[in-house]
């Protein structure tokens, strides 16, 4: 950070029309954005009014010592109030020709709505009268000064703004008018005087000694105690809970502070000759060059944005009389910002008498396809590099352009809000089972799935619907961790869905509103709202410049982008998106549906050839999905990861088949058959464990049950082979997960091989299927060299190693203590979102480590964060060879490693 040298910087021209300026557009973090860019205004010779900015420094001095003034503050800003009314030839608070100014507030960062500004600093009881002189308007000057008041009492003190409107409305249905514009100067006279009572009535005197007159609070008639409480207020403004809340959810560091700008007022409220208005320099919406924003003549402030009166479009201000003049002026001023800035400005201005000023201008928000647009278009007209193009589209924002949303246009109520978990809208009838679910998606009817919680149970259900909605768990959720996988829309963690799935219906707490099985829901998974009734859905329009960014990006980035996928259609989709390969296939998707009876049967039997027959079924089945995802990936590598989970997630819960028993024996069912249920009963609770992500999973299932691999790895070269038969290149690799001994590697690498020479004699072609492991374990990261040993590849499993580094469970991760963690800055940032410093330097290590046991060896990361764009900049830091995300994320990960590989260069 840019060391503070002063405490306040001048902008703006002196008397005799030189510039004075002190800062510039690199003082951000000094100056504030507004500050700094008002300064950068007037250095390149633009019509700024004159002024001074307090840096954000003072304001954190001023708040660390509990709202207390640096020594020498106040002197230095009087100091530099006395230079800025000599160069303005007038005073604050003059009876004949006063100085007014504004005061607005400006961080380093954009923070909307934390501070609001306030406009007419320095009327008082004898100034209004030099107002009145100067400009001949008595009810301009009357309304200057109540808005004064008004906004000093509401912004500066802090009283209800309802106050003021109310003696508004009051005074109006007295003269018989309905509109602020038909009250005559003696009425805003007459308000003034209101409106200075009620801040008598309603500011504490306690509190504000400075405000006290003769034992009685009254509205402050010197500047300097105005201008003084006015940089108080906006200081303070910094720490308000709004302003804290905003910064935490938008990672803004709490000591930056705010700076405060002190600006000469201009007047877009003189008449018709003057206007106040804001523009962007191209279309904000979809990126065009065009003359684009509104104003308002004879207008103040924010009277634009507010809304109240009708605005017209500044590309007509060149055909109005008495601004064509400050219109034409505009119109090059954009070419002059773009120029400068080289990029796409918003504009704040206002024309006073045919004299355009400018107030404000930062790079402007866009949307997603705006962001493209301009990026591409600005490279085209040498404005910006293909690099810098790069930097300037957000990866999260290319979410926006990757699924279908709800009409803009349409209209709707919002019935309940949740997690904004997994983005996209969704439209369907509300069902609350997986099983009806997969009935309706099979009976050709579109279905949002309701559930408290989702489990692996639900998947098939989660794959039919069109959208998962719960009342239950965070963003790292299973339904929001699958929904993100598959890409589908969901909304979850909505408490006031009060669901009875038993009756197939959920209630909206705090309303008489139930949603019942088969009406039709909308969810919007970008934004976390729930809607009754269908929405009209759009999908976004695919311009060819997310082609063009993405293969630029492509072009300089060096951080590979696989997929994780499990079937044929994903892998197409994933392709298509311009992944380079399939970094982790979850074997276990593939056991769902009637293949979870057979697997069951595996599990359950004693009977050797039983399950004999059960693995030879599962062994056709697995040959068919692998020939499909190998020949959807042809010629690029897929990495196939053999059964992972706790054998019990195949079972039937302990829990229904207790209740299912219960029901047998309440209604008189066979003994036999109560006994084949009790049976079965006790064989699960067999599987049941204390701690099953610490249990029998991963390899330590191949290792029990040797005759799972060995079936899984002959159904993958068998596939391979066939499809290197019919003259393709499959590419299949064999990954063993949660290894933590180089021993386990060692004993299964040798099952994967004698199979594979097995089959590549029995079907005559050589096969080249090279084994690896997942290093999700800290004892594999730390003894990496020795597991590298006997791997080809390593594939990061981050959501593990995350859970097992930190002992956290990723299952209650956003229940009750990490939520608090991160509001007390415990943790910077939910670890299973954005990679942990902590965990990456397992990662860094288990890199450096494995190349020392194998100097060849390929690594990447597939878990979550392999799609976050925050943790591919440290991935690519350490070095990895690739990440592996969802399909819906491969764009989003190729211009991150992009940006990435920009950034570090
Ligand atoms: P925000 O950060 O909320 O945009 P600003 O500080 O930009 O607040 O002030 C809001 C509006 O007040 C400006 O857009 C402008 O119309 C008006 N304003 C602020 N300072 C001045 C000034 N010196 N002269 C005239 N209008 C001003
Ligand atoms: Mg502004
Ligand atoms: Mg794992």
């Amino acid at each position: 950070m840019t060391e503070a040298v002063k405490r306040v910087y001048a902008f703006g021209k002196d008397a005799n029309g030189n510039n004075v300026t002190e800062g510039n557009t690199e003082m951000k973090w000094v100056l504030g954005g507004k500050g700094a860019n008002l300064a950068e205004m007037a250095n390149i010779g633009l019509p700024v009014p004159p002024g001074f900015t307090i840096t954000c420094q003072t304001c954190m001095e001023y708040a660390n010592a509990g709202n207390v003034w640096p020594e020498g503050a106040l002197d230095t800003i009087a100091e530099y109030r006395a230079d800025l009314e000599e160069r303005m030839g007038k005073k604050l608070g003059d009876a004949e020709d006063p100085l007014l100014v504004s005061v607005r507030s400006g961080a380093p960062f954009s923070m909307p709505g934390m501070m609001d500004t306030v406009l007419n600093l320095g009327l008082n009881d004898e100034s209004i009268n030099g107002l009145i002189k100067q400009t001949e308007n008595p009810r301009f000057a009357w309304d200057s000064y109540r808005r004064f008041i008004q906004m000093f009492s509401n912004v500066v003190m802090g009283l209800d703004g309802d106050l003021f409107e109310n003696a508004i409305v009051a005074m109006k249905n007295d003269r018989g008018v309905s509109s602020d514009t038909d009250l005559t100067a003696e009425d805003l006279t007459q308000l003034v005087y209101e409106f200075k009572a009620i801040f008598a009535e309603n500011v504490d005197g306690d509190a504000y000694p400075t405000l006290v007159v003769d034992g009685e609070v009254a509205f402050p008639q010197d500047p300097m105690v105005q201008l003084q409480l006015a940089i108080e207020a906006v200081f303070g403004s910094w720490n308000n809970p709004r302003a804290v809340l905003y910064r935490q959810k938008e990672k803004i560091a709490d000591d930056l502070g705010t700076a405060v700008n002190v600006q000469s007022m201009v007047f877009g409220n003189k008449g018709e000759t003057s206007a106040t208005g804001v523009a962007f320099t191209r279309n904000p919406a979809n990126g065009e060059r065009e003359f684009y924003g509104d104003y308002l003549v004879n207008a103040q402030g924010e009277d634009v944005v507010a809304g109240i009166r009708n605005t017209s479009p500044i590309a007509e201000l060149k055909e109005v009389e008495g601004l064509e003049e400050a219109g034409a002026q505009l119109e090059e001023i954009f070419g002059v910002l773009e120029n400068h800035f080289r990029d796409m400005c918003d504009i704040e201005f206002t024309i006073e008498q045919g004299k355009l000023w400018m107030l404000q201008t930062r790079a402007g928000k866009r949307t997603a396809a705006a962001a493209l647009r301009i990026a591409i278009e600005m490279e085209k007209e040498g404005l910006i590099s293909k690099e810098e193009a790069i930097m300037r589209v957000a990866p999260d924002q290319l979410d926006q352009l990757l699924h279908p949303q709800f009409d803009k246009s349409a209209t709707y109520d919002v019935v309940a809000r949740g997690l904004n978990a997994s983005p996209g809208a969704a439209v369907g009838e509300a069902v609350f089972s997986a099983a009806d679910a997969v009935a309706a998606a099979e009976a050709g009817r579109k279905c949002v799935l309701v559930r408290w919680e989702t489990n692996p149970d639900d998947l098939a259900g989660m794959i039919a619907a069109e959208g998962i909605l719960t009342s239950h768990g965070g963003k790292t959720s299973h339904a929001a961790v699958i929904a993100r996988g598959m890409g589908a829309p969901c909304v979850c963690g909505v408490e006031a869905l009060k669901i009875d799935a038993a009756k197939k219906e959920a209630a909206i707490a705090g309303t008489d509103l139930v949603i019942r099985e088969g009406d039709m829901i909308s969810i919007d998974g970008t934004t976390g709202i729930v809607v009754l009734g269908a929405v009209e859905l759009v999908m976004p329009e695919l311009t060819g410049d997310l082609d063009t960014i993405l293969e630029w990006a492509d072009e300089v980035r060096t951080l590979g982008v696989r997929a994780n996928a499990d079937n044929p259609e994903d892998a197409q989709l994933s392709r298509d998106f311009g992944a380079a390969g399939i970094g982790l296939c979850r074997t276990e998707h593939m056991f769902l549906g009637d293949r979870k009876q057979i697997i069951q049967t595996f599990i359950l039997n004693d009977d050797e050839l039983i399950r004999e027959k059960a693995v030879s079924d599962l062994f056709e089945a697995q040959v068919g999905d692998f020939y499909g995802m190998f020949k959807a990936m042809d010629g690029l590598p897929v990495i196939v990861r053999l059964l992972d989970p706790p054998l019990h997630e195949f079972l039937e819960s302990p829990r229904e088949l207790a209740v299912e028993i219960a029901k047998m024996e309440a209604t008189g069912a066979s003994a036999d058959a109560i006994a084949e249920k009790r049976d079965l009963l006790e064989k699960i609770d067999g599987f049941a464990e204390q701690n099953p992500m610490l249990g029998m999973r991963g390899c330590r299932l191949g290792i029990v049950y040797p005759i799972l691999p060995e079936m899984q790895v002959r159904a993958i070269a068998t596939a391979c082979a066939q499809l290197q038969k019919e003259g393709l290149s499959p590419k299949p690799e064999i990954m063993i997960p949660l290894v933590s001994v180089v021993d386990e590697l060692a004993k299964l690498r040798g099952v994967a091989e004698a199979v594979i020479a097995d089959v590549s004699a029995e079907e005559g072609v050589e096969l080249d299927i090279p084994v690896g492991t997942m290093i999700e374990l800290p004892r594999a990261a730390i003894t990496a060299n020795e597991i590298a040993t006997q791997a080809d590849f390593f594939s990061f499993g981050t959501n593990d190693l995350t859970q097992t580094t930190f002992g956290f469970s990723r299952d209650d991760v956003e229940g009750e203590f990490v939520p608090q963690y991160l509001n007390e800055h415990l943790l910077p940032y939910n670890p299973f979102a954005t990679i942990d410093a902590g965990v990456a330097k397992l990662v860094e290590m288990g890199v450096a480590l494995g190349h020392e046991g194998n100097p060849d060896i390929v690594c990447g990361v597939c878990g979550e964060h392999g799609g976050d764009p925050e943790s591919i900049h440290t991935f690519n830091r350490i070095g990895l060879d690739y990440v592996s995300c969802s399909p819906y994320r491969v764009p989003v990960a190729r211009l991150a490693a992009a940006q990435a590989a920009i950034k570090q260069a």
